[in-house]
């Protein structure tokens, strides 16, 4: 864990958030400010700093993000849904822990903004 990193805090259960999947791995809540019906994030427990910071032995575990995520998805009523990874502030990346956003549950514009 590292100690000044919020989704770090989460996954330690230190700030609540409303879990939707955890293992000793993986967790998944909503996103607090959801942009779509159906907004959470997925996160490794492990603190990877973002897409860059993904060693070759971590790929098992981003695989298991995006199965989980699909998961966790099909268990909330949607079968369409965006995956999202931001990499860098100009590319949106607000918390410096590496996450999934799963956005679905509305139509959902292309490209982004
Ligand atoms: O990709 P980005 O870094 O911008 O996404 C961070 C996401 O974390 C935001 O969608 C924000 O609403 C969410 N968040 C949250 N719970 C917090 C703080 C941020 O769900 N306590």
């Amino acid at each position: 864990m590292t100690t000044d990193c919020l989704f770090c805090k989460i996954a330690a259960g230190h700030i609540p958030a409303e879990k939707l999947y955890e293992d000793d791995e993986l967790l998944a809540f909503r996103d607090i400010a959801p942009q779509a019906p159906v907004h959470f994030l997925v996160i490794p427990k492990k603190h990877i700093q973002d897409p860059t910071g993904v060693a070759k032995e971590d790929e098992g575990l981003i695989g298991r993000m995006m199965r989980t995520g699909s998961k966790v998805a099909r268990e909330n009523g949607i079968t369409d849904f965006r995956l999202v990874f931001n990499n860098g502030a100009e590319a949106g990346q607000t918390v410096f822990h590496i996450h999934m956003h799963v956005l679905g549950g509305r139509s959902l514009n292309w490209p982004p903004g």
